[in-house]
This record gives C-alpha cells, structure tokens and sequence, in this order.
C-alpha cells in the first residue's frame, strides 16, 4: 500500500540500527579511543579523518565534513533515496515498512495512474509490433539502418513504428469508451471538435520514454518523410512530466548502477549513436533546456555530470546556461565539466568520425571552473586597475551562488589572484550588511507570498526534517532577514545538528514558546495533504522535489523583496555602498542611481 512511513518506524529503525557494524559493511572501520575510524568515502584522503561514534550513533569527517546518521550514509554513499534507505534498513533489521492510511480519493488517482502505465506498454508493444509486421513499415526499418541502429539496440530501447494513419491505435487499443478515454489521458489520442478521436503519433519513428525507474511515461516520434514537426513528443500528462524526466537515465541505470559519470546530450537520437559505440552512460533532456530538477535527478545517479554540446554560438549559449542552473547544486563531491564538439558536428557525426575512444577521452573535457572564468573574463581586462574591481565584482554574483566547499574556496582564490583582491574581501564581496539595519517598509503583496512559501517550507520540514540536509550553506544564509525567515533558518540550522530528528522533538523543542500553536497547526496540516503520494517509492522523491522548489521561490520572493525595500529606504535616506551595489545588481538597467 502507497502512503508515508510513520516517523515513529524511522525512529524506531534507527534505534535498531548499528551505524558502526553498518558503515563497516561498506568502509572498513577501525577502533581509535572512543570512536572508528577510516580513509572517508566522501573525499580522496591519505590518512584517516572519518570518524564514527557508537554512542551517538553518528559519523563525521574531519576532513570534508560529511556526516550524519545511519540514514544520511546509506543515501549518500549509495546514492539511495530515502525511502530506498527506509526499506534497506527495514530488511536488514528483519521488520516490515508500515505506511499510514490513503484517502479513498488519492487511491483512486493512484490506481488510474496505475492504469496509464500499464496501458504504455500496451503502446510500446503496439508500436514495436507495427514496425516489425506493418506492410508499410520498410522507410522506418531503413531509416534506422541508415542511422546505424541495428536491432539489440532497437531492441533495447524498444523502437516502434507509428504507421501513417489517422487511427490505427485507436482501432487497436481504444475499441470501447473507457478505453479510448485511457488513450486520451496517456496523450496518445487527439479528440477533434465533434467529439472525435484520432492517433496522435502517425508515420512516425516511435522512442518509449521511461522514467528512472522503468515505467513507461511516453514517447518521443520523429517523422519518416518529410512532414513537420520533424519531433512530437508526448504533451504533459499525469504521469509525464517533461521538465523532470530525462530519456535514456533508465538504460543508463541498468547498464551500470553507479556509472562513473553521465553525458547530458541534445536529443534521443544522440543517446542512440552513442550507445550504438558502447557508450551507455548518456542521458537527454527532451526538447527543454536543463532544469535543476533534471540535474538533482542526474546526482542522484552520479557524481559528474558532462554537458555535452556544438561549439557554436548557440552551443555556448547553452552552456552557460546549464552552468547557472548547475552552480548551486554544485556541493563537494559533485562535478560538472562541459565538452565541446567541433562546430557543426552533433555526438553522432563526432563519434562516427572519430570513435568512442575519443569522445570518452577525459583529456577534452573543460572544468565549470575554467568556463567561468572563461567567461567572466572575456569582458575584462585584468591588468587594468578599474576592470580588476568590475571583475571582481562580477565573480562575487557567481560566487555567492556556489555552496560552500572546494569549489567555491578555488574559484575564489583564483579570482582573487586575478583581481589583485585578498580571498577574504571578495568573500565580504558576496555577503550583504544584515537585515537588522534596515527600517522595513510595510507589508506588500511579496511579503505575503514570502510568509506563505515560508510556512509551506516549515509544514514539509515537519514531516520530513531531513530535507533541511539537501540545502548548501549559501540558500540557508540567504533565506534569514525576516522574522518567518529567521525561524526557518533556526529550524534548519537544528535539523542539521540534528539529523535524526524527528517532528516530535521538533515541536517538543519550541513547547511553551509563542510558536508553539502554529507549528503544532504546520505538523496537523502537513499530514493530510501530503499523507500520500503516486507511489511509495516517489514519496520521497515528490518530497525533495517539492521542498526545493519552494526554497527556490522563497528565494526568488527575497530578492524582489529586497528590491522594494531598498527603494523606500532610497527615497528617505542615504544607502550603504553594499545596499546600492545590491540594487544595481537586482535591477541593471532600470535604475540610476544618485551617488548621495
Ligand atoms: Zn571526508
């Protein structure tokens, strides 16, 4: 039965758990005094500074300070959701996973979801039929010879053929009324204005999309001849998702569990030609650039991530904007380098021409870093004295992006050495005076929407503490300077001192305090909305999804915010250089700003 796992199990689980015989399992650890130790897991080190304690039950590294409970090391050494950690504990420890109740309503949405995915593989079967049977199949079965695909590949990725007419699924899958109505929700069916229906996909090249799990969420079809649009993939539906999903991450998967990095490329016929060479490790996004919920998905299966796109214009363009999107997410341990093709050539032409040996050679690929500085660079001249401070003031933007960790203290020095500046003044570069000297204006429209976000942020947080562990030091500093934003920052600050936390000692910890009654109300409210999910073991998966995204927009609320309190205060008083930078940075263009 779908629904979430009772914090009491968890706490109960992790009281049956021992962290030491655990992590043993997997790092072999040795007595030193009180605590084990070993070489850390999370960072290449030549002697010991991981250290586990029995009695607390906790590990910690010295060097890169990692560190959590038994649950925090499944997830990150084995890159396990959370759920999949609950039941990997659970079957270790011998017991079973209860879940809580569902509510008639949301069984009913999960069984029909259920429905839709066992109706794709219907399709998939209907379509890879068609392609091996159909009279009419000989262009499709060409165009894939031509393309180089032969058939374990077709095979593999389960190729199929929509045949050129208007309703040949239709006449085979959607024969009653409740039939058809499953068509049209899978996307599969367009209905016309009089009520009619008819095949979506038609003449056309079919790829089944599947999800990172293997389920079957729907297609992507390129035109045979020449008709347009040369690809139509499947529109959104309750179970595809474009800005989530990634087409190739479930082979991927299963030709290695943990490969050693992911290509992130164009389209699927990229992802085809290359595992055409044997290269199995490459995933691509489907029509839409990166999202960041692409790329938390893409470390969850890895920790390095290689953009791979044409050295053109329009390439860098791309680039760079999977570089912005990649910043924050960029936590020690994760990479990200970008690899160029010779313009003009897409992976298909490029490993034709030159093989596998040469697209996979590690030797080609660019560092985020250098690409960040590349750019940042391009404008400047560093050895003019005023450009050095433009470009240092540049960087700062970027800077304050990155998490804190290897990568950010690198990039700054390097920008420091440039720049003339010491590490320490770019760092106050990128640090704003506090809230606390600033009169605050009255409540606006954003100031709502703040409270808003902040509350649903604290309702999650309830139910699930541990999500406060996948924020960089960066997104909590920047979510302080108002009062619900000041709770929100303690709530997390105590979560992470405390990873095993549970609600109840949340709540046990603000007892008798003036917050206690919301967040009592937070605790209630959490449970009925989010007491289900589509399946059990996307539960913490939507969880994370839906929590990030709600830091990002609180975020994003804050610096508008910000924005309308500088311009009251500069209506009434003088602002501090850091203020007025602040606001030239918010606001480039539409602002002129008088120097007194
Ligand atoms: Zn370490």
């Amino acid at each position: 039965m779908s629904g979430l796992i009772p914090q009491s199990f968890i706490d109960d689980l992790l009281a049956r758990t021992d962290i030491v015989d655990l992590i043993h399992g997997f790092v072999p650890l040795k007595k030193a005094g009180q605590n084990y130790q070993a070489l850390c897991p999370f960072h290449d080190e030549k002697s010991p500074s991981f250290s586990v304690n029995q009695d607390r039950q906790f590990y910690h590294c010295f060097g890169c300070g990692a560190s959590g409970n038994a649950i925090s090391f499944m997830m990150n050494y084995n890159r396990m959701d959370f759920v999949t950690v609950i039941e990997d504990l659970a079957a270790r420890a011998g017991i079973a996973v209860p879940r809580t109740g569902v509510s008639p309503e949301l069984l009913k949405n999960k069984e029909s979801q259920t429905e839709l995915y066992e109706l794709m593989e219907l399709v998939i079967n209907f379509y890879r039929m068609q392609l091996a049977d159909h009279q009419r199949s000989q262009p499709a079965i060409e165009y894939l010879k031509k393309r180089g695909i032969d058939e374990a590949l077709a095979t593999k990725f389960e190729i199929g053929y929509a045949p050129d007419s208007w309703d040949s699924l239709i006449r085979n899958l959607g024969r009653s009324d409740p039939a058809r109505d499953r068509l049209y929700k899978a996307g599969l069916i367009i209905r016309r204005d009089d009520g009619k229906y008819y095949d979506r996909f038609r003449q056309r090249i079919m790829y089944p999309i599947r999800d990172h799990r293997g389920r079957a969420i729907g297609f992507g079809g390129r035109i045979i001849d020449s008709g347009t649009p040369k690809y139509l993939n499947s529109p959104e539906t309750p179970i595809f998702h474009k800005g989530r999903e990634l087409y190739g991450l479930y082979q991927a998967r299963q030709s290695s569990r943990n490969p050693e990095r992911l290509y992130v490329v164009e389209g699927y016929m990229d992802v085809l030609a290359l595992a055409q060479f044997g290269v199995n490790n490459c995933v691509a996004t489907l029509g839409t650039a990166a999202t960041r919920e692409h790329l938390e998905r893409i470390f969850r299966t890895t920790s390095e991530i290689v953009f791979c796109f044409d050295g053109d214009e329009a390439g860098k363009k791309a680039a760079w904007r999977a570089l912005e999107i990649a910043l924050p997410l960029l936590r020690d341990g994760r990479e990200v380098y970008f690899m160029f093709l010779p313009e003009g050539q897409d992976p298909d032409d490029f490993i034709r021409a030159e093989g596998a040996t040469a697209f996979t050679d590690s030797r080609q690929l660019r560092a985020l870093s250098a690409v960040l500085l590349e750019h940042l660079t391009q404008d400047f001249n560093p050895t003019i004295r005023e450009h050095k401070a433009r470009l240092a003031h540049k960087a700062s933007e970027f800077l304050k992006n990155i998490p804190q960790g290897n990568l950010k203290q690198i990039l700054s020095e390097q920008i420091a050495t440039l720049t003339d500046q010491e590490a320490s003044q770019l760092e106050a570069l990128t640090k704003l005076s506090g809230p606390s000297s600033i009169p605050r204006p009255h409540s606006t429209e954003n100031a709502r929407e703040e409270r808003k976000l902040i509350s649903q942020a604290i309702k999650l947080l309830l139910q699930q503490p541990q999500l406060a562990l996948l924020l960089g030091e960066a997104e909590i500093m920047e979510a302080r300077g108002s009062a619900g934003g000041e709770f929100l920052h303690t709530l997390i600050t105590l979560i992470r001192k405390n990873p095993a936390i549970t609600c109840a000692r949340i709540l046990e910890n603000w007892r008798g305090t003036r917050y206690e009654k919301r967040l009592t109300q937070l605790s209630l409210s959490g449970q009925s909305r989010y007491a289900a999910d589509d399946a059990p073991l996307t539960s913490s998966d939507f969880l994370q999804t839906e929590f990030l995204g709600l830091i990002d927009r609180l975020l994003d609320e804050k610096r508008k915010n910000r924005l309308v309190e500088l311009n009251t205060i500069e209506s009434t008083t003088k602002l501090t250089n850091d203020q007025r930078e602040y606001l030239k940075n918010l606001n480039p263009n539409a602002r002129r700003i008088n120097p007194n």
